[in-house]
């Protein structure tokens, strides 16, 4: 008796762990007869590691996995860590990659470093001017600890949409009509932060007051699909990047701020909705950190754009190849 029992246990059992990761559930869109197989521009990428040779394997996997192009830019935090000064430089020899001048300015703001952080400004003019960046970002105003529940540890930055060094920026970007891209989390809800009507004004003022500047609200804007539509509908010049969550921390610290997908790697419904409701408005941004050991250790960037390419096919055809590819590609007015 019991040995006929213990093997259908075991059967049953992995029948109810296996269902979950091969069927979609009904708030996730199903994957499609085919995954998306055309080019990709990986429009938001932060590599961690500082070394020649892993980036040039980094950038020869990207290249087999059909992604075109990369553009490389600075997180909030990096301007704390003196070990990434020349991330940009570094990125900036290899032949697919494309960069966006330093946002830094930003975190000497929060720390209180005015001076410093008005050389960063003028700088950013300068490079702009020369062509030696294809546009700005990330430009964090508000970033908070996402690991809290996790026993914290990221650094916070907070600093005020209208400070005056943060218009001199978006003048300079509307001046050259290069894109922006901002990380403005509206919510924080460990703290009870909830600054999601002030974010959503500001947005709308500033892509009327600078018309020629792209605004490129980064991981899809960290708030919902319908908040995200109304500053669509009320800024022609704004789009938004996606990425993909791929790590159960990642999940964690996006469950405030509107994830797109959770582990089983299908975009969620209403996200999938919106992105096909304008499909000149998103861009894919993998957010990837090549080289970082927290939550990537063992990962793939490859593998992770099979990922992408399989939720990408879930779209209806005629949309995926300007969410991969070319919003990212007309708008950065890359080669
Ligand atoms: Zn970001």
């Amino acid at each position: 008796m019991l040995s006929i029992f213990a093997p259908s246990m075991t059967l049953a059992t992995a029948l109810l762990l296996s269902f979950p990761v091969l069927a979609a559930d009904e708030n996730e869109r199903p994957y499609g007869a085919r995954a998306y197989e055309g080019r990709i521009i990986d429009a938001e990428s932060h590599p961690r590691t500082q070394n020649r040779e892993e980036l040039a394997s980094h950038y020869a996997d990207a290249a087999k996995a059909g992604v075109e192009r990369i553009i490389v830019m600075r997180t909030p935090n990096d301007y704390r860590k003196p070990k990434r000064e020349k991330m940009l430089v570094r990125n900036a020899r290899f032949a697919n990659v494309t960069i966006l001048c330093s946002a830094d300015f930003v975190g000497y703001i929060h720390d209180g470093q005015i001076e410093r952080a008005r050389r960063e400004v003028a700088r950013i003019g300068q490079d702009l001017d020369a062509g030696r960046c294809a546009g700005v970002g990330e430009v964090g105003l508000r970033h908070y600890d996402k690991r809290w529940s996790r026993g914290g540890g990221q650094h916070e930055v907070f600093v005020p949409l209208d400070h005056p060094l943060v218009h001199q920026v978006l003048a300079a970007a509307n001046l050259y009509a290069v894109p922006v891209v901002l990380h403005i989390e509206p919510v924080y809800k460990p703290r009870s932060i909830d600054n999601l009507a002030e974010v959503k004004r500001w947005y709308k003022e500033v892509c009327v007051k600078y018309p020629r500047l792209w605004l490129v609200a980064a991981h899809t804007g960290m708030m919902s699909p319908a908040d995200l539509e109304e500053l669509l509908l009320s800024c022609p010049n704004m789009l938004a990047d996606f990425k993909v969550l791929h790590s159960e921390g990642a999940t964690k610290g996006f469950a405030d701020l509107h994830g797109i997908n959770d582990l089983d790697f299908r975009f969620f419904k209403p996200w999938a909705a919106i992105f096909e409701k304008y499909p000149d408005r998103f861009i894919f941004g993998s957010d990837w950190k090549e080289g970082r050991k927290r939550g990537y250790r063992g990962r793939s960037y490859r593998k992770h754009i099979d990922r992408v390419r399989k939720m990408i096919g879930s779209l209806s055809p005629p949309v995926q190849e300007k969410l991969a590819y070319s919003n990212a590609k007309r708008i950065f007015r890359l080669p």
